[in-house]
């Protein structure tokens, strides 16, 4: 409204516009401020909101991109350690902790009956639990 306005007296037009009247419009350089204080206030507010997201986004990937790095190397590792220092086999024949069924293979992949996978398997030395490394 204000640029319309301002516009209409450069092309020379005759008589005052609406807004001369109106008491309430602000000088330029107020509104140059007001432009000034809202970047200010989104760079102080928002900015660092965006940037804590978009660190967060980034962290999350590089963990997944890890965590199959990871899990790619335990699957073709044949055996995992306990916590008392045992080797435990992690291909062999094992059963499904949630139906029960016997498959063979890696200790820690889905189960071919009801695609669950287990979060640890018990060392076979001493029965202390061996934490699944994909979870
Ligand atoms: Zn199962
Ligand atoms: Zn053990």
């Amino acid at each position: 409204m204000d640029r319309s306005a301002r516009r209409r007296r450069a092309d020379g037009a005759a008589g005052p516009t609406l807004d001369e009247g109106n008491m309430l419009r602000l000088p330029f350089s107020l509104h140059a401020v007001l432009r000034l204080v809202k970047t200010v206030a989104f760079v102080v507010l928002v900015a660092p909101w965006v940037v804590l997201a978009l660190a967060r986004a980034a962290f999350v990937k590089v963990d997944k991109f890890v965590r199959m790095l990871l899990s790619v190397r335990n699957a073709l590792d044949d055996h995992a350690v306990c916590p008392a220092g045992h080797r435990a086999g992690l291909h062999g024949v094992f059963e499904c902790r949630s139906c029960g069924a016997l498959f063979a293979g890696y200790a820690f992949a889905e189960c071919p009956v009801c695609r669950e996978s287990c979060g640890f398997i018990q060392c076979e030395h001493c029965g202390l639990a061996i934490r699944n490394p994909l979870l």
